[in-house]
């Protein structure tokens, strides 16, 4: 089977499941693991911050972020893709009592423009957040640029600006750009470890010192305080030595899967989405996923007109080799 449905598919390594094996580990709710530690001082410094935190899941790494920059009764923009308001399941209302406002497109101007400020009668806005690169938006890399200019529109509102990093790993190697230039535009961070970097389970949310001390409590109160976790944190400092530069081989293949797929591309690939547009198709998101996955072809139907490939560590190219050929096969016309 070619699970080309997400990168959280992939399986721990040989060498991964031996570095898990072989940790040191403490009980991290008294800050006492010394892997999870190391990762967490390892992060911070490719990232260029003070401190780190690990996580459970990019979800809470996320929701923690929000909660630290937002306060109950005030707003999150966003994009409206966005993972944080989307995909986590209105914990930013939920569990922040935050308001969560997208906009359409990321355009700074226009997004200051969305700012609302303190007052009597509107919802204040409180901080931003961008996605690198944005999932459902077919892994687009968000150009330095834009990244900057929305940089600005924070610091000329005072607002906080979170980057939900699950996939900056992917950016940094389709870019080139430096982890710490990004870490350098953003109050907060998080970065995922299970995605495309092929860890089990663990995310790392970044800050200040003073922001990651606070974090700490939220994790708790969030139930995410864990205990010999050093076990997960081998796998993540594993794959960050392993399976960053190999993500270039991720996207050579999700392009040879956009080459062949071509009409049906929603959007340039440069990472390791595809995001598929079946509009024109002559069978449904549903139907292509079934009958694809009868052929030994897995891949995610996001709507009755839209489906995903996601390419990862599990996926070689005769897996792309025969993916193209069945999608192929059942996209002709
Ligand atoms: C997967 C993902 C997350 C975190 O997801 P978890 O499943 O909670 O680890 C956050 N943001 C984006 C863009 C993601 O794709």
């Amino acid at each position: 089977m070619i699970d080309l449905r997400s990168d959280t598919v992939t399986k721990p390594t040989d060498g991964m499941r031996a570095a898990m094996a072989a940790a040191e580990v403490g009980d991290d709710v008294y800050g006492e693991d010394p892997t999870a530690n190391a990762l967490e001082r390892e992060v911070a410094d490719l990232f260029g911050y003070e401190a780190a935190l690990w996580t459970p899941t990019g979800s809470m790494a996320n929701q923690i972020a929000v909660q630290l920059l937002v306060k109950p009764g005030e707003e999150l923009l966003c994009d409206i893709q966005a993972h944080v308001a989307r995909f986590e399941l209105g914990a930013a209302a939920a569990y922040g009592g935050v308001t969560t406002r997208t906009w359409a497109e990321l355009s700074a101007p226009a997004i200051e423009a969305q700012v609302s400020p303190r007052g009597y009668y509107s919802v204040p806005t409180a901080a931003l957040a961008v996605e690198n690169t944005h999932n459902m938006r077919g892994g687009t890399v968000l150009p330095l640029a834009d990244l900057r200019a929305m940089r600005e529109v924070a610091d000329r509102h005072a607002l906080g600006l979170h980057c939900d990093g699950a996939r900056i790993w992917h950016a940094h190697v389709a870019d080139g750009v430096p982890f710490r230039e990004y870490g350098a535009l953003f109050d907060t961070m998080s970065v995922c470890l299970s995605k495309g970097l092929g860890a089990p389970a663990g995310s790392l949310l970044l800050a200040s010192a003073e922001r990651i001390a606070e974090a700490r409590y939220v994790r708790k109160r969030l139930g995410g305080g864990m205990r010999q976790i050093g076990v997960l944190a081998a796998a993540g400092r594993y794959a960050l030595a392993h399976h960053i530069d190999r993500l270039a081989d991720d996207h050579a293949r999700a392009a040879r899967l956009a080459t062949a797929l071509g009409e049906y591309v929603a959007a340039p690939v440069r990472t390791n989405i595809v995001a598929l547009d079946l509009t024109k198709a002559p069978l449904a998101g549903p139907e292509l996923v079934a009958r694809a996955g009868d052929a030994g072809v897995r891949l995610g139907a996001m709507s009755p007109t839209s489906a995903r490939l996601v390419t990862h560590l599990d996926v070689d190219d005769a897996g792309i080799d025969r993916a193209v050929d069945v999608l192929t096969g059942l996209l002709a016309r």
